[in-house]
């Protein structure tokens, strides 16, 4: 109440503003604002169709305002300006259509009863939601997360990441334009242990949708297991794994394996050009689950890296409004601290680095693409999401043995696959235990293909029906068809 925080622009180190810092008490007024929007309000009342009416206007208002959006993340959170306005922006409009466009068609089943009776289900909106949004995409996870609870006919309390408020304030601002009614979208601003917290543990809140670490999820779950039991969604850490088959095309995949790994601070533009279209829409990405382990089999193995080592240097770290960069600087300090000492601790576990390793200029968090090699499956830079520009390149013979290597992790968010054999694509996305694999392609994102966890990566999904569905509950309606007593 009252206080604030300093946002930093990730480029210099240096203040871009003041946010307000919303504790417990200013959760607490947010969720009231929303339970009264939802109790009484018209938003879960109104007719699918109005709802998505509204939620249309919405798109087309974030339509016209992508280059104050694109610029906010990229002076809050080191987005590049052309690809956020090209693509994070214009996807967070189309999230918003799509789900607009599932709004009124949402219903239940007839049931076939055993006896003389009438059933039916209903699909009822969840009720008061609570987001809890990572930094790394603040304008897709914003929407990713709070549309389709919009379609639902939820009401919601939506805290940005503290180190990237400032577009979700804005997304706040203009849902009003929109017409939005009063206390369905509640956006607070400040930190996770306070804010976050009280979001998870808050007793009128029925369900509490988190993207981010596996740690602070599992926080998540027991602040809502030890409060009112509401309904929890997390989608969480990943190490995902791209496997690159004897067969495959080098030089597209070496393309491949860095856009895994670079694609969230990432400029496609020249990556886009240099392939051919069918495989240019496939690399068109929202959101990063980073391929951060590379497995290549022997026979390609030392050709593949001489590709890598060539091919990372095209990727120009700079400022994210420069044209020319293809890579921005890294969120924050803290983030930027931590990949430097995964970096010089994969040095002293024996790793070797085959390309950067180091930051970039005197002034903000920049750094260089980093890719690993000699690479052990139980080095730290090989187990821990690092949530940086750093592969970890390792080799394999067999199908058996990829399959095993990939899934040695406690995480199964995706993985990739690069072979022109199909047998072997067949079998090896069967037996990888993860939300998403791509074949042939990576980061293939699309709003009608829902993607989540497997294991310690958490477990609901995001995007798709699925995604409305997390938001619905089923209430069954049963009734005597003959001899009613009344
Ligand atoms: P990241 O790995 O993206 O830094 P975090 O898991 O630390 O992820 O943060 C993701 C989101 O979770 C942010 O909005 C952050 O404020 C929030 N958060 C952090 N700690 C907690 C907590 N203890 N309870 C609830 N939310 C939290």
């Amino acid at each position: 109440m009252g206080k604030t925080f300093e946002t930093i622009d990730p480029r210099t180190g240096e203040v871009i503003a003041r946010v307000a810092e919303g504790d417990k008490e200013d959760v607490d007024l947010a969720v009231k604002a929303a339970r009264k929007a939802f109790d009484d309000g018209p938003w879960p009342r109104m007719s699918g169709a109005e709802r998505g009416r509204i939620m249309m206007k919405y798109a087309d208002i974030i339509d016209k305002h992508i280059e104050e959006l694109a610029a906010l993340d990229a002076i809050d959170a080191g987005k590049l300006f052309s690809w956020g306005k090209a693509v994070d922006i214009p996807t967070v409009a189309r999230l918003i259509r799509y789900y607009a466009g599932a709004a009124d068609k949402i219903h239940g089943e007839v049931l076939k009863m055993s006896r003389e009776l009438h059933g039916y289900t209903l699909r009822e909106p969840i009720g008061v939601a609570g987001h809890i949004i990572p930094w790394n995409f603040p304008s897709s996870m914003f929407f990713m997360m709070s549309a389709p609870a919009l379609a639902a006919g939820c009401t919601m309390i939506v805290k940005p990441a503290e180190q990237t408020p400032l577009s979700a304030l804005f997304y706040g601002h203009l849902a009003k334009q929109a017409g939005m009614p009063d206390g369905v979208i509640n956006v607070i601003t400040g930190y996770g242990p306070t804010a976050g917290a009280a979001i998870a543990s808050h007793m009128d809140i029925d369900k509490v949708c988190f993207t981010g670490s596996t740690e602070v999820g599992r926080k998540i779950m027991q602040a809502a297991a030890t409060s009112n039991l509401k309904q929890v969604s997390l989608e969480l850490g990943g190490k995902s794994p791209l496997l690159i088959f004897d067969d495959a095309d080098v030089d597209k995949a070496a393309d491949l394996a860095l856009l895994g790994i670079l694609y969230n601070k990432a400029n496609m533009f020249p990556l886009c050009d240099q392939l051919n279209d069918e495989f240019r829409l496939k690399c068109r990405g929202e959101i990063c689950v980073a391929s951060s382990r590379v497995f290549v089999q022997e026979g390609i193995y030392d050709e593949f890296v001489k590709k890598l080592k060539e091919k990372a240097k095209d990727w120009v770290v700079g400022d994210p409004f420069d044209p020319r960069s293809r890579l921005g600087p890294q969120v924050d300090k803290q983030q930027f601290d931590k990949i430097l000492s995964y970096i010089e601790h994969g040095k002293r576990e024996g790793a070797s680095l085959l390309t950067g390793g180091k930051p970039v200029g005197k002034k903000g968090y920049f750094i260089e693409p980093t890719v690993f090699t000699d690479v052990k499956e139980d080095m730290m830079i090989a187990t821990d999401e690092i949530f940086g520009p750093v592969m970890s390149l390792m080799k394999f013979k067999t199908i058996d043995e990829a399959i095993k290597k990939a899934n040695n992790t406690k995480y199964g968010l995706a993985a990739g696959i690069v072979t022109k054999n199909l047998d072997v694509a067949n079998t090896v996305s069967r037996s990888i235990r993860a939300g998403t694999i791509w074949i042939n392609c990576y980061f293939a994102f699309d709003q009608d293909c829902s993607y989540g966890g497997y294991k310690m990566s958490g477990f609901g999904r995001h995007l798709g029906i699925e995604a409305l569905h997390k938001f619905l509950q089923v209430k069954s309606v049963v009734t005597p068809i003959y001899n009613s007593p009344w």
